[in-house]
């Protein structure tokens, strides 16, 4: 809790598809809070690797250059988050599949994790945050306020991100996207730095069965007896 504003610091971590945004989002609107999503700051740096002038984003000569001048903002504009990095609007880009993977490729780098958890640390500080991500009860805010890990089976989060990708109109079919969802499972949680796993504190939600309302609800309540 910020001594300032008595405002909470809340995390949300999880694997893909289990909901972490949406439920995320909705939490913040409820509490008047700001959502920070984390994995977004990660996508834009392997957005800005790849953008940039030689040929491998994954060069650590690369990704020293992209995080010392990186610079990220999130804007709401008309009602809808958007994010520019080094200026530039790349909340369509970052969602794309490639950038999925070379984000997760990204996010096992120390350059990468320490430039944003700074950035993340200094987002928090005044508290009144509900922060989504995979490190941030583990790492990035080993004190929060209140934790929780959101989780759901692989089948039901690979359904959830095909129909998500499907509505966006990417071409690609579910065993594609269940594929890549066990090998981005599979890197988040066996690399050496802030692997994902629930911190001790967590709360842990398995939202396979649960709908947003009931999950939020349940969060609520927590929230309230904490
Ligand atoms: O949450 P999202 O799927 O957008 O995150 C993209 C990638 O960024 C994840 O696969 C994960 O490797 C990485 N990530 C991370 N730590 C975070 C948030 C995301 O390593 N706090």
């Amino acid at each position: 809790m910020s001594r300032e504003t008595g405002k909470l610091v809340i995390t949300i971590d999880g694997p893909a598809g289990a909901g972490k945004s949406t439920v995320s989002k909705a939490l913040a609107q409820h509490l008047g809070y700001i959502y920070v999503d984390t994995g977004a700051m990660y996508r834009a740096v392997a957005v800005l690797a790849r953008n940039g002038e030689q040929p491998d984003p994954l060069d650590e000569e690369v990704l020293e250059e992209v995080c010392s001048r990186l610079d990220l903002q999130f804007i709401n504009l008309n009602g809808e988050m958007r994010l520019l990095a080094n200026g530039k609007d790349v909340t369509t880009e970052i969602r794309k599949p490639e950038i999925s993977s070379l984000a997760s490729a990204v996010s096992a780098k120390a350059v990468v994790r320490r430039r944003l958890t700074n950035i993340q640390r200094r987002i928090g500080a005044a508290g009144g945050a509900v922060f989504e991500g995979r490190d941030m009860g583990t790492v990035v805010f080993p004190d929060a306020d209140v934790k929780f890990f959101l989780d759901a089976t692989a089948e039901v989060r690979s359904l959830r991100r095909y129909l998500e990708l499907k509505a966006g109109e990417e071409e690609v079919t579910y065993e594609e996207v269940h594929q890549q969802m066990l090998e981005r499972d599979r890197n988040d949680q066996s690399r050496q730095l802030a692997p994902l796993k629930p911190a001790a504190d967590a709360v842990v939600v398995d939202s396979s069965d649960l709908s947003i309302e009931e999950v939020l609800r349940l969060m609520l309540d927590h929230i309230a007896a904490s």
